[in-house]
């Protein structure tokens, strides 16, 4: 049987698609990014490379919304100065932005 043979073969099954900006995702998180505002240079890396459009820039900082923050870490790994650190959720930065 070829690829596509066998894909026409799969049941079809419904399937819920919603946007994570309606979804709030940040229950998924194990780890949450933190960043530290003294080593931040507001160059907004973090922000073109979130999946999630979590990263917020109020024009004078940057923060996160751990609502829909799925704790990837695309954003400790891009982030030029390394002001992002992923820590383990429950374990005492929750009150991190
Ligand atoms: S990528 Fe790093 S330095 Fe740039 S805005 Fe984000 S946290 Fe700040
Ligand atoms: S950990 Fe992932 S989802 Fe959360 S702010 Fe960073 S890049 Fe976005």
């Amino acid at each position: 049987m070829s690829g596509s043979e066998f894909i026409r073969e799969l049941p079809q099954v419904p399937t819920t698609v919603k946007l994570s900006t309606e979804l709030k995702t940040g229950s998924w998180r194990s780890y949450r990014p933190v960043i530290d505002h003294n080593r931040c240079v507001k160059c907004l890396i973090c922000w073109v490379y979130c999946p999630e459009l979590s990263i917020r820039w109020d024009g004078s900082s940057v923060s996160i919304d751990y609502d829909f923050c799925k704790g990837c870490g695309i954003c400790a790994h891009e982030c030029p100065v390394k002001a992002v650190t992923m820590v383990p959720e429950g374990g005492g930065y929750e009150g991190g932005r």
